[in-house]
């Protein structure tokens, strides 16, 4: 008999609900979710397939895989030998070297449920906050401008604001690709309300085509745009004075800064013209709603911290916030990169976004969990993770659902750290991913499809994700693998004493949650696995006694700061972290296909999906190609100071002379190297502690 589950989408951010057809134990078919309100029905190409995906089930992980030494190759073995190495190994490091001699690097790809167990694990049970995930990469930037700017993690806009918005900035987001359902919905919005679009990419990407004003700055150069265009409203009058005197602080010293960004001096830092800057500003400011859409452009920066700070300020300065259609709006790259802040499973928060070096905080989380006190010591972010793994600092990792032999910055840096650890444990649903070579012990997940619990896309909105059919093979749900670690640590390490983890199911870790986020900003007491199922997914804040999430934040002009106002900052423009020079050239440039997500280890198993974009390959400007004699398929090798690959050579416009790009998809399945990541820079930006993604100096040379 064939059933219907509703779930949702396991790729990016917009989190799309899908209908999952499944029929003796198999999935048959996906459609997008009609009732769901992030996309009405929608779904892009990866959405579509997912069932294909599904079906295939080559290069599953699928037991629980074992090594007693380096040399050895992994064998087989039963899920209680696995579980019991596991906790031994990682208890008796905490005995002989502290517990922050161990570390976590967990996923955006896994469900709140999984997330909350893990970072109770490393925060409550063994007392480090060296838990880190891959949202690091992707929005740490975004989070931490948020926190400074207005107090609070979180988006103050929701997807409706799409459709009412009357000047859309998208910078550093090629939405068509990265966030294809809600580009839909903003081109119909384009359509039916005429609403301008200005696109701010150093690329003419497929969003920046469509774009009313494409601004193709020179890599970086944001910041500098940003406080070009503030600089146009403060002298046109363009501000909100009454706004900024009532809800925000900071203005005096941000309008000193931006006094010396007159447009021309700005255009010119930019690589754009002078009259393209201000028509922008002008566009932005006199717009009655403004909202900005962007993402990795400016959050995978050594700057991007003050990208999104100086994006913000445009924001204030305007009052383009807290409006219907107003307000500054990060995309989530991952689906779930929200669901973990919420839980506070990343190195440098606590739960339910509070701080850790806020005692207070720290005493309540404690309190809560029943344990005596939690570490004040921060946390490793991912790069430095992965730095003190390979130094030794770091004696045992335990990686979930992420491969960062792929994914991380400097590749030779981070296969050096696994090499050198004592111990590396890694829990997949894939078998055969970049950082499966280097595991110790193979933990095999379940994945879409078979994993049930929640997400929180973009616009904060909590869904369900359901299971239509059962794992294959042993693997097993993420949660209840870091319980059974969980409680086995415990034995070690605090025995005789009640479990912390006494779940039974993924619901009863959720319900753990919310309790702990009571009084917070993303308050949810309110919300419940019935109420979900009943009222379908909800945006938070929704805390107790209220029946719907909030749409908007901000809406009064209270601000989430102590002082309930917003604050300005004032940010200077910085120059790359790596500058070109006459060794290495080029601009590299990185970004994401449409048809592929990631490392490609689910999108990478389907043909239909490489149609689009069959290969690998560097995009060149036909001047710079011609300029060295290089032709379309040329092999060319391209270096960095840390690592280089090899790509065939693809001519093309769509970058400006002295730049290059590469997608960010292509790992060791496809290419004799990690991708493009080989030549990535580990530098990260010093507030958020993410990395420069999205740029690096290089040379191009034949192979
Ligand atoms: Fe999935 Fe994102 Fe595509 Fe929606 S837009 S179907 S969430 S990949």
């Amino acid at each position: 008999m064939k059933t219907i589950t509703k779930s949702t989408c396991c790729y990016c951010g917009v989190g799309c609900g899908v209908l999952i057809e499944s029929e003796n134990g198999q999935i048959i078919g996906v459609q997008g979710d009609p009732d769901h309100p992030a996309n009405f029905g929608r779904l892009c190409t990866k959405g579509l397939t997912l069932a294909q995906t599904a079906q295939s089930q080559t290069g599953r992980a699928l037991y629980p895989e074992l090594r007693l030494s380096r040399d050895a190759q992994r064998q087989r073995t039963d899920w209680d030998s696995a579980l019991d190495t596991v906790a031994a190994r990682f208890a008796g490091i905490v005995q002989q070297h502290g517990p922050d001699a161990v570390a976590f690097y967990v996923s955006g790809q896994l469900l709140t449920e999984d997330y909350y167990v893990f970072n109770k694990l490393a925060k409550g049970l063994i007392g480090t906050n060296n838990i880190d995930t891959n949202s690091r990469l992707c929005m740490s930037s975004s989070v931490t401008a948020y926190k400074l700017a207005l107090g609070a993690d979180g988006p103050p806009t929701c997807y409706e604001d799409l459709e009412l918005a009357d000047c859309v900035l998208l910078a550093g987001s090629n939405m068509a690709y990265a966030h294809p359902v809600l580009f839909r919905r903003l081109e119909a919005a384009k359509a039916a309300r005429g609403a301008k679009w200005i696109v701010v990419d150093p690329r003419r990407t497929d969003t920046a085509a469509l774009a009313d004003l494409h601004l193709q700055i020179q890599p970086g150069t944001d910041v500098a745009l940003f406080n070009g265009m503030l600089h146009h409203l403060i002298w046109e009058g363009l501000i909100a004075a009454d706004y900024i005197a009532a809800h925000t602080e900071g203005f005096a010293a941000l309008k000193a800064l931006v006094r010396d960004y007159t447009p021309r001096m700005a255009a010119e830092i930019c690589g754009i013209l002078e009259a393209d800057l201000i028509q922008a500003a002008e566009l932005f400011g006199r717009s009655p709603a403004s909202l900005s859409l962007y993402c990795m452009g400016l959050n995978q920066s050594a700057h991007g911290t003050d990208k999104n700070l100086a994006l913000i300020n445009l924001h204030l300065a305007s009052q383009q916030i807290g409006r219907p259609g107003a307000g500054p709006f990060s995309l989530t790259g991952q689906p779930n990169a929200m669901g973990g802040r919420e839980v506070g499973g990343m190195a440098t928060m606590l739960a339910a976004h509070r701080d850790i070096q806020n005692p207070e905080h720290r005493a309540e989380v404690a309190r809560f969990w029943g344990v005596e006190r939690l570490s004040d010591i921060p946390g490793t972010p991912a790069v430095a993770l992965f730095d003190a793994l390979k130094s030794g600092q770091i004696k045992a990792v335990f990686i979930a659902c992420t491969n960062p032999a792929h994914s991380m910055p400097d590749l030779n840096t981070v296969r050096e750290a696994l090499q050198t650890a004592e111990f590396v444990v890694l829990q997949e649903a894939f078998a055969h991913t970049d950082t499966a070579a280097y595991a110790d012990v193979l933990l095999p997940a379940s994945s879409w499809g078979e994993k049930v619990g929640t997400v929180t896309n973009s616009e904060r909105r909590i869904s369900r994700v359901r299971a239509a059919v059962a794992a294959p093979g042993e693997a097993r749900h993420d949660w209840w693998i870091a319980t059974e670690v969980a409680r086995r640590m415990e034995m070690l390490l605090r025995p005789g004493l009640p479990t912390l983890f006494p779940y039974a199911d993924p619901e009863s870790v959720f319900n753990e949650h919310r309790a702990l986020t009571v009084g917070r900003d993303l308050d949810i007491a309110g919300l419940s696995y019935a109420l979900l199922e009943q009222a379908g997914p909800q945006q938070w804040p929704l805390p107790q006694g209220q029946l719907h999430g909030q749409a908007r934040r901000y809406t009064d002009g209270v601000f989430a700061t102590a002082s309930g106002q917003a604050k300005f900052h004032a940010t200077p423009y910085k120059p790359l972290a790596e500058p070109t020079n006459a060794r290495y050239p080029f601009h590299l440039l990185t970004g994401r296909l449409r048809d592929q997500w990631h490392g490609m280890s689910r999108t990478g198993r389907l043909p239909q999906l490489f149609s689009h974009t069959p290969e690998p390959s560097l995009s060149m400007h036909p001047l710079d190609a011609e300029r060295r004699g290089f032709k379309a398929g040329d092999l060319l090798r391209v270096s960095s100071k840390r690592g280089q690959l090899v790509l065939p050579l693809q001519i093309s416009d769509e970058v400006s002379s002295g730049s290059v790009f590469a997608a960010m998809h292509w790992n060791g399945q496809f290419l004799n190297s990690g991708g493009i990541n080989e030549a990535s820079i580990g530098k990260v930006d010093g507030k958020s502690f993410q990395p420069e993604l999205k740029h690096a100096a290089v040379r191009v040379e034949p192979a």
